[in-house]
């Protein structure tokens, strides 16, 4: 099948293959335990290697395939962050069945190993928080290892020694692409590995690899892709396994406007990573240009806002001028419960026409509004008026 097609047909049947138990960002360790479980039941799944978090919660790399090729992929290193971990998952589901896409399954257990990492932070996961039980960032713990978690990703990495790395994360819902209005629903970046950001022949597999991805992923949104800065910084797993036998691509989970539990972009990362795998058993993306990464534009950090009421009228104790207003819902999370609650609060005022806005508002019509509920980061009832 045409790459495209294929492409096609996973974005398509995603539903047969989305793995049900995970309905929301909260889940916990319990569930990946319970749902590993059901997939060692099938012969070409394995457990390669297993270790202990901080608080003693098993840490699996599950292996799939027995072919030359060999790539790790990890989910979650940031507790907070669980959108791929539970495309991980449909992945699996994916690899399990038996349908019309046999052919394709068949060609990822003949030419590749698969190491699958998902939720390397499980006790940051359990209290939903990006840092692990000692309040280290994993992915700033690449070169001193502290962590148990650290330690064991990278001795697994040691031990397998795979050609490709994928590091799978979620980034904030602000950053816009480039210069747009446009919020990134999905970011790519093949990290450097030293400070002039020299291109070797690894990064040149992850960009061109990155470059394939992101061309896969245009056809389902376009324009909504981005790539992240590539600073180096050493201490970060990407840039420190650049430097080793590996290919390492960084994936950033971005936002979809509606889509607060990721539901959409996790079925994106379903579609990219499968379709990675193709490009890599047929070495589709080593014909790609390297310019082709850097034509995907830079991620813009705090570009997006929740609302923009453009054009609001604002008054003062003297006057009534004119200015936009952003604001952003700020979630605090109930873990225990799995849920959250949002409170909004004014980030901005002032001339945004280079900003966006999940809501994008002309307020040119509404009342003015009193100067003094504008408080900067302060909490605002405002936009409950506008039922939003
Ligand atoms: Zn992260």
């Amino acid at each position: 099948m045409e790459n495209f097609a294929l492409s096609q047909v996973l974005f398509q049947h995603y539903n047969e293959y989305l793995e049900k138990s995970f309905t929301n960002r909260f889940f916990k360790h319990s569930l990946i335990v319970k749902n590993i479980e059901k997939y060692l039941k099938n012969p070409y799944f394995s457990v390669f290697d297993s270790s202990l978090s901080v608080q003693e919660r098993e840490i699996f790399a599950i292996k799939v395939g027995k072919g030359e090729t060999k790539i790790l992929l990890w989910s979650q290193m940031h507790g907070d962050e669980p959108t791929a971990t539970q495309a991980i998952f449909d992945i699996f589901n994916f690899l399990s069945q038996n349908d019309e896409l046999n052919f394709f399954r068949e060609k990822i257990f003949e030419n590749l190993s698969l190491y699958f990492v998902p939720m390397l932070n499980p006790d940051g996961a359990e209290k939903f928080k990006r840092t692990n039980a000692l309040n280290i960032d994993l992915n700033r713990d690449a070169l001193s290892s502290t962590s148990p978690e650290s330690k064991f990703l990278k001795n697994l990495h040691a031990k397998i020694q795979p050609e490709i790395c994928f590091n799978l994360h979620d980034q904030a819902k602000y950053y816009a692409v480039g210069k747009t209005k446009i919020p990134a629903a999905m970011s790519f970046l093949a990290p450097s590995f030293d400070e002039e950001r020299n291109i070797n022949e690894n990064r040149a597999k992850a960009m061109k690899l990155i470059a394939k991805m992101s061309e896969t992923l245009h056809k389902f949104i376009p324009q909504k892709i981005s790539r992240y800065s590539d600073e180096y910084l050493p201490i970060a797993f990407g840039d420190f396994l650049q430097t080793s036998k590996s290919a390492t691509i960084l994936i950033e989970s971005g936002f979809f406007h509606k889509d607060n539990e990721k539901q959409f972009i996790r079925k994106l990362n379903f579609v990219a990573i499968l379709m990675s795998f193709d490009s890599i058993i047929s070495k589709y993306f080593e014909n790609e240009k390297i310019e082709k990464y850097f034509d995907i534009p830079l991620n813009k950090k705090e570009g997006i806002f929740d609302v923009i009421l453009r054009n609001a009228k604002i008054q003062t104790e003297k006057e009534i001028f004119t200015a936009d207003i952003s604001f952003n819902k700020v979630e605090t999370y109930d873990v225990e419960n799995q849920c959250y609650t949002t409170k909004d609060v004014v980030a901005n005022v002032g001339d945004l026409s280079n900003f966006g806005a999940y809501f994008d508002i002309d307020a040119k019509d509404f009342s003015p509004i009193f100067y003094e509920n504008l408080e900067l980061e302060k909490e605002t009832s405002l936009l409950k008026t506008l039922i939003l």
